[in-house]
């Protein structure tokens, strides 16, 4: 008999685990973003042949000028650079046709066709022409297009044109990193292209920005993070002009955009205010009516946003659902009966990782046997394989490779899989489990039927919304508790002692600084349905620079950094314009001088930050000596009323200098490091403790309001779906049904058409009017949750559990206080009771958190 066992592996050691988790975490963050975290140490000894008399710049180890950057995160040290200006008029593009009289477009010329057939297409593909015609004549446009419906071509074709008159670049923001190489690899030759992402080494960045430079380069593809992360494009001085920018999923520029992500808020400034872009193009594919009118209003197109191009289902595609007791035998059955027998790739999602392996075990060893050899004695094809974004790089390019060659049939892949699918024959989707969104779901089948012929999709879905549940845990990974929220806001808003006069002009010029400006024109700043967008009162406090190191905060707060980011976000985006969220930013700095204390003395005489940063130093310790200096610069720069953005600058320099006599730049062996991650913002310091309040409650009903809106549409795309779902899939074998998919394509029309999303009745909030489908209800549970909690609190005394807390493990949720790797190792607690509403798990853990703290 097997020993049961609640704990797998060795016992809970929650802290070192926990210790270890967070290290492993902020690893791989540090190598996302370029080399930073891990490899930031300091280190007394020459990196190249570890002595301890030299730095790296001074060894006599030969190496060439490339590896010899001491500080080796590339993107921490920018090497020094003119303060990027206000872009010159010159360098801003003139459209390349003008508007008629009554500013409608110009009949599109023949030059457009000609470069329409140069790029190889044949004819304008609906929704094209219109969008290609606006950007040559210099007017920003969003494209709403199914997947598939050659979106590209709306910024290629342009691109080709602008080009052709003179010489200049074409932005495209695009997040899909791993896309990126195959999309610069695909274009037409006539189009030269080029990308910058994460993934590249420094020399290799460096040869693109050589190209670039050089005005080799027509496209130019960067990730939101290549264009706002720390290294940043050189200033505009350096490049051509900017024809336009193409921002690529632009959905998630929009606050109520089911997948909002809130660094597409930088891009968009990034590109405004740096590079002097005033056109752009926004494409995605997936947007109800609200989210792309938020999104024109971000991009400033001045048209009714219309969801221009075919409806969001193609005719050609059939669907059906049906709700199966056994899903794995139900799919079984249905790849063996008519409809798909003969279909020749299919792809199959799922929502879990695990299922994707199992699944085309599965199929490979039920539906082997019955296929066969192919046709015409060629090799058999492999039957299925498992995607999904766990695999390693090169098995996930096998299995896609195998896949677009026709040499495998079925896919089982998590939502991984897909994007930027280039096969037009895909000739069935199905679900296995409610997708998470109307969004994702469309997009998932518009990969089926591209060439226009038939195509079959199913989707599996469970009687009692079972899959449901797993779906809410995402939704509810997202909240945060009203204590949290104040928490931030105390530290985004201490009180500062200034009586705040101006800086006076020239102390703003001699630090070169970017003052703050408006940001957003009175328009935008209505979109949170105010419109006498209140201006506040007026501020004496003219606002301060301020930074939030991002692991001290996440910790503080139990809220992972990306969801911090959206609150800070929100109060951005609030009329009142409450902050002004700048770029992260490194705010540790240390600077060692190889030639000691004397060296420090005299650098200081150079540089004003590093002659103040000594002068504190001084009337704390006035003991004298050291060869290095750390600081906060944050600190700083903050009491000396700077920017934070030239003394960076100005000590980034202290690197270098001018060999007297030639001129040549020169390293000085000066070592200038800059670590621990921040959150960079400006605000005022003399709100009153009323506003304060006002942002909490305004934050927190935000929170709640965007929680409440997630959990209804959730239930709504399950109810639709369960609308028109068969009991089993027995009906779906042989024919489809043209009526129910009928009704399904004008569900979705629908949503789509949508202007507001109301989130009807409580949305899962409360529990008095009966359970959600797929919870049972609480009344036959309390005891014994109750029971349970009080266990789960008794074995761990030592720590300080919120109610939210608790109720997240119940429903295994980790969160960065309370991560999955250590508390999901107990199966007496994690994940028990996901069958119940996490609000009513929350109140009761509250509840019992009470009892034992009297
Ligand atoms: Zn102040």
């Amino acid at each position: 008999m097997k020993q049961k066992r609640y704990v797998r592996g060795r016992a809970l050691r929650g802290r070192l685990l926990r210790k270890q988790a967070w290290k492993q975490k902020w690893r791989k963050k540090g190598e996302c973003f370029g080399g930073g975290g891990a490899t930031v140490t300091i280190k007394e000894s020459c990196f190249l042949n570890e002595q301890f008399d030299h730095w790296a710049p001074q060894c006599p180890q030969p190496v060439s000028e490339e590896d010899t950057d001491p500080a080796g995160p590339e993107l921490l040290v920018p090497a020094p650079q003119p303060v990027p200006g206000v872009p010159s008029l010159a360098s801003t593009m003139l459209p390349l046709y003008s508007l008629g009289p009554s500013g409608q477009l110009a009949e599109t010329p023949a030059e457009v066709f000609q470069a329409l057939e140069q790029l190889g297409h044949q004819a304008f593909r609906p929704g094209q022409e219109r969008a290609v015609m606006r950007i040559l004549s210099g007017i920003s446009t969003l494209l709403v297009l199914p997947t598939g419906a050659g979106k590209s071509l709306c910024y290629q074709l342009p691109a080709l044109l602008y080009a052709r008159r003179s010489p200049c670049l074409t932005l495209v923001i695009s997040p899909l990193l791993s896309l990126m190489d195959d999309q610069v690899s695909g274009l037409p030759p006539c189009l030269k292209a080029a990308c910058i992402h994460s993934g590249m080494t420094r020399k290799q960045r460096e040869s693109v920005l050589q190209k670039v430079r050089a005005a080799q380069v027509h496209v130019l593809m960067l990730t939101p993070e290549a264009l706002v992360g720390a290294g940043g494009l050189p200033p505009t001085t350096q490049l051509p002009p900017v024809a336009f920018a193409c921002i690529d999923e632009v959905h998630c520029l929009s606050q109520w955009s089911h997948n909002f992500r809130p660094c597409y808020l930088r891009v968009c400034r990034v590109l405004r205010e740096r590079m002097g872009v005033h056109c752009f193009l926004g494409l995605t594919a997936t947007a109800t009516r609200r989210t792309a009118g938020d999104v024109a209003q971000h991009l400033a197109v001045d048209e009714e946003p219309g969801l221009h191009g075919p409806a969001p289902v193609p005719a050609n595609l059939h669907l059906s659902v049906s709700m199966d007791r056994d899903t794995d035998q139900a799919l079984l059955t249905l790849l063996q009966g008519e409809r798909f027998r003969n279909l020749d790739s299919i792809i199959i999602y799922c929502n879990r990782r695990e299922d994707t392996e199992r699944i085309a075990a599965l199929l490979r060893t039920c539906l082997h046997a019955a296929q066969g050899p192919g046709p015409g004695g060629r090799a058999p094809k492999t039957m299925a394989e498992a995607y999904h974004a766990g695999m390693c790089g090169r098995e996930r390019q096998r299995v896609q490779q195998a896949f677009m060659q026709g040499q495998l049939r079925v896919v089982v892949a998590t939502v991984a899989f897909g994007m930027g699918l280039d096969r037009p024959d895909v000739r069935a989707v199905l679900h296995l489990g409610l997708p998470p969104s109307f969004e994702s779901y469309v997009q998932a089948v518009g990969r089926a039927g591209r060439d226009g012929q038939p195509a079959h999709c199913h989707l599996f879905l469970q009687p009692q919304g079972e899959d449901l549940r797993e779906l809410r845990r995402h939704v509810h990974a997202n909240g945060t508790d009203f204590l949290a929220v104040k928490r931030l806001v105390q530290r985004v808003f201490p009180a500062c002692t200034c009586t705040c006069t101006r800086p006076s002009p020239e102390q703003e010029g001699a630090m070169g600084g970017e003052r703050l400006v408006p940001k957003y024109p009175p328009e935008e700043a209505e979109q949170l349905g105010v419109h006498q967008a209140a201006p506040g009162p007026r501020r004496t406090c003219v606002g301060h620079e301020r930074a939030l190191p991002v692991q001290l905060t996440v910790q503080a707060l139990d809220m992972p950094e990306e969801a911090i980011e959206t609150l800070l976000c929100y109060l951005e985006l609030h009329p009142c314009h409450w902050l002004e969220l700048l770029a992260t930013t490194y705010i540790h700095c240390r600077l060692s001088c190889p030639g000691g204390p004397a060296q420090l003395q005299a650098l200081a005489h150079r540089c004003p930050p590093l002659a103040a940063c000594l002068a504190q130093r001084l009337l704390e310790d006035p003991g004298q000596g050291s060869s290095s200096v750390e600081f906060d610069m944050v600190k700083l720069v903050d009491s000396m009323g700077w920017e934070l953005a030239s003394v960076r600058r100005a000590l980034c320099q202290l690197q270098w200098d001018h060999e007297p006599r030639t001129g040549v730049r020169r390293r000085t062996g000066v070592l200038v490091e800059f670590t621990e991650l921040a959150f960079h913002l400006r605000s005022p310091g003399d709100l009153t403790a009323e506003e304060k309040d006002q942002i909490c409650d305004f934050l927190y009903g935000r929170v709640q309001a965007r929680e409440r809106q997630a959990l209804a549409r959730l239930r709504r795309t399950f109810q639709a779906f369960h609308s028109v779902a068969f009991p089993s899939c027995g009906p779906c074998l042989e024919q489809q049904d043209d009526e129910r998919s009928t009704r399904l394509k004008d569900l979705l029309g629908c949503y789509f058409e949508e202007v507001e999303e109301e989130a009807q009745g409580p949305g899962g909030m409360e529990d008095t009017q009966g359970p959600e489908p797929g919870q049972a209800r609480l009344q036959d549970w309390e005891d014994q949750v109750r029971c349970d909690i009080r266990q789960f609190l008794f074995l761990r005394p030592e720590e300080k559990f919120s109610g939210r807390a608790v109720a997240r493990i119940f429903h295994g949720i980790g969160s960065p206080c309370y991560p999955a790797q250590v508390y999901g190792q107990d199966r007496r607690f994690w994940r028990k009771y996901l069958n119940l509403s996490f609000h009513a798990l929350v109140r009761l853990a509250t509840e019992e958190l009470l009892q034992v703290a009297r």
